[in-house]
């Protein structure tokens, strides 16, 4: 996955901000921050999108679920609250296909989803 942006950041190609690592999953600031918090959340291993995870996609999504608890811990925001999106497709407005979680907090989020 030569091209893949996100495939670059887990490999050390293209820098990152990194919050979190183990051995699945790699967290880090987002370039263009839509809240006070944004993190960005990958498995290390290249998934297209949600729709692609097979067994082993479904343990990095697990592995990015205990992920995003550490590092909504990091930030401070476990208890105050948070939002985790996955952009599933370009409906779901997908841009990067490298599937991702968002993790957004620090301030109060708006009610609507869409
Ligand atoms: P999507 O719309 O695909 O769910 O979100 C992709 C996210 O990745 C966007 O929020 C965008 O700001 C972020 N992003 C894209 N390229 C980079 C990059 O090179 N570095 C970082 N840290 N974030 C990126
Ligand atoms: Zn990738």
């Amino acid at each position: 996955m030569e091209e893949c942006i996100f495939c670059k950041i887990a490999a050390g190609t293209i820098p990152c901000r990194k919050v979190y690592e183990d051995e699945r999953v790699l967290a880090f600031e987002d370039i263009q921050p839509m809240a006070p918090i944004h993190i960005i959340l990958i498995p290390r291993r290249h998934i297209d999108t949600l729709m692609d995870a097979d067994a082993e996609g479904m343990a990095d999504l697990q592995a990015m679920m205990v992920a995003a608890r550490a590092v909504a811990r990091l930030k401070e925001v476990d208890a105050r609250g948070f939002r985790l999106v996955i952009n599933c497709n370009e409906e779901g407005g997908q841009v990067v296909f490298h599937l991702h979680m968002h993790l957004l907090g620090g301030r109060k989020l708006r009610d609507g989803l869409a």
